[in-house]
């Protein structure tokens, strides 16, 4: 008879590191953020020379709302913190994958023992 607590040790140390390592995420933001060059295109400007210096860095932080892009302008020390955050959601999916694993793992062992 499979019990919910026929979990091997090295699965549970698995799921473990994956709350332990959870535990220090703060914020968590989906979406990317970018640093960009453009021209603005005035006639003259150096921007729109034949070797053209183009205006810049703009950040900015693309997400998806409900479908729809949404960008939303940053200065460069709010473009570093956005940069943190998005980097915790990726390390949080990240984190998931590997839960979601040992969740396979235990399955799969709790398999075997209901099969004997
Ligand atoms: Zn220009």
């Amino acid at each position: 008879m499979a019990r919910g607590d026929d979990i091997p040790s090295d699965i549970r140390k698995r799921i473990d590191r994956c709350k332990a390592e959870l535990a220090t995420l703060g914020v968590v933001l989906r979406g990317s953020v970018t640093r960009r060059y453009m021209p603005c295109g005035k006639p003259g400007c150096k921007c729109m020379a034949d070797q053209p210096v183009l205006h810049g860095p703009y950040y900015q932080w693309t997400s998806k709302v409900e479908g729809k892009t949404r960008t939303v302008r940053l200065t460069k020390d709010q473009a570093v913190v956005h940069q943190q955050w998005v980097d915790n959601a990726r390390r949080l999916r990240r984190i998931l994958a590997r839960w979601e694993a040992a969740g396979e793992a235990a399955a799969k062992n709790i398999q075997k023992i209901s099969s004997r």
